[in-house]
């Protein structure tokens, strides 16, 4: 190898062996182990199965748990709150148990593993993975039938309303307009920019900060932009187009003309979009940081802080932009009524999972005699859950 190529390839290794400590700094397989050891008091050799029991159930109540559940014979049972239950330690916030399991026990597992602890757990010799350990299989299952007993649909991601977000918008607007020209206003045209575009288009709170700028097409006459993403949560290198329409005389807010919004102020700064990224971090001097990108974690921190100053949050994840149906209401051309109405309802997928189920117990059934479709159209999702709702069988509906 000639000297030069050989430089080349040190520098290269270099590089990737840099990126490789990095994955390790900030995964989260480390998080929670850390944890377990700062809880335990253990290092990670000492810890065993009783160490992961009292842990899980550590987490189960320092409040970072988001599922509400009430105990099998509380007469609360069904409502989504536990202020007016009697035992507040049976009645609680707790971890989803699919969630558990994937989020954290699995963490964990894969942390033993790294250090050689694996395979089945002896509870006598402490050898093996203490995540398989029998208490802690024996706690999980039952976590699965208290909040089977309680009514706890598995998987509840909280979305967010298409009326929440018209509030978060408006009010972003009003703490704009009481910003002077500076590195906040700046910052808050950014979030307000990234919000409307992971709403629109995107679905995914990490796509937004990997997409590169130059790749954005702009509609002619200005009617929207497109936008071609080659960066996706697997990582899969296809690309993947999608754009928006210009709304802003219909809509109360137009996430094209937003992301124009924070591009020209952007501009001011200094800021090119020539290259780069569409949604770069910015430093405090209002220069463009190179060293990270927005994240899912990242974005879904500032996006918690956004609802909280307005009032608004109730639990919303990284995954709140993944709300099914709405946004696609609006550019299959729905009219803006049904989506409204739509957005009123409090879990969007609780009611689709129902109104499929329905058609698959009852397939001769004649839903067009119920008004959800006509005789040559297919039936309508989104009329087929409006119907539900009249469907309540013990509470009276209230009109919107
Ligand atoms: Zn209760
Ligand atoms: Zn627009």
């Amino acid at each position: 190898m000639p000297t030069q190529t050989k430089i080349l390839v040190e520098k290269r290794m270099q590089f990737f062996l840099e990126h490789c400590q990095n994955k390790r700094n900030k995964s989260r397989v480390d998080v929670y182990m850390d944890n377990l050891k700062a809880v335990s008091g253990k290092e990670i050799y000492d810890l065993e199965g009783q160490d992961v029991l009292k842990f899980l159930i550590y987490k189960d109540v320092n409040d970072s748990g988001r599922t509400l559940i009430h105990h099998s014979q509380c007469p609360n049972i069904g409502l989504k709150t536990n202020a007016d239950c009697l035992d507040k330690v049976k009645c609680g916030m707790r971890h989803q148990s699919e969630s558990m399991r994937v989020g954290i026990i699995d963490k964990l597992r894969k942390g033993f593993e790294e250090v050689g602890k694996k395979g089945t757990y002896d509870q006598f010799t402490h050898l093996g993975d203490p995540t398989r350990a029998k208490e802690v299989s024996e706690y999980m299952a039952f976590k699965r039938r208290e909040q089977g007993m309680c009514g706890v649909l598995p998987e509840q991601a909280k979305h967010i309303s298409r009326v929440k977000m018209d509030k978060l918008m408006v009010n972003m607007y009003g703490k704009i307009l009481g910003l002077k020209r500076g590195v906040r206003r700046l910052k808050v045209k950014q979030r307000r920019a990234m919000y409307a575009y992971c709403y629109a288009v995107i679905k995914r709170l990490a796509g937004a900060g990997h997409v590169i700028a130059p790749n954005t097409i702009r509609i002619p006459n200005n009617g929207g932009l497109v936008f071609n993403c080659t960066w996706d949560k697997t990582l899969t290198m296809g690309s993947h187009c999608f754009g928006i329409v210009c709304v802003k005389a219909k809509e109360p807010w137009c996430a094209h003309c937003l992301i124009d919004d924070w591009v020209h102020e952007a501009k001011t700064f200094g800021m090119s979009f020539h290259k780069g990224l569409l949604f770069p971090k910015i430093n405090t001097d209002g220069s463009v940081k190179m060293k990270s990108r927005w994240n899912s974690k990242d974005l879904s921190e500032t996006l918690k802080r956004d609802l909280q100053s307005f009032n608004l949050y109730e639990g919303e994840t990284p995954h709140s932009f993944r709300h099914g149906g709405t946004a696609n209401s609006l550019k299959q051309g729905k009219s803006l009524e049904d989506t409204m109405y739509l957005a009123f309802m409090k879990d969007i997928r609780t009611a689709q999972r129902y109104s499929r189920g329905l058609r698959v117990l009852f397939p001769n059934f004649d839903w067009k005699e119920v008004g959800v479709g006509s005789q040559d159209t297919p039936i309508d999702e989104d009329a087929l859950m409006k119907q539900m709702l009249t469907w309540k069988a013990f509470s009276e509906c209230k009109p919107l």
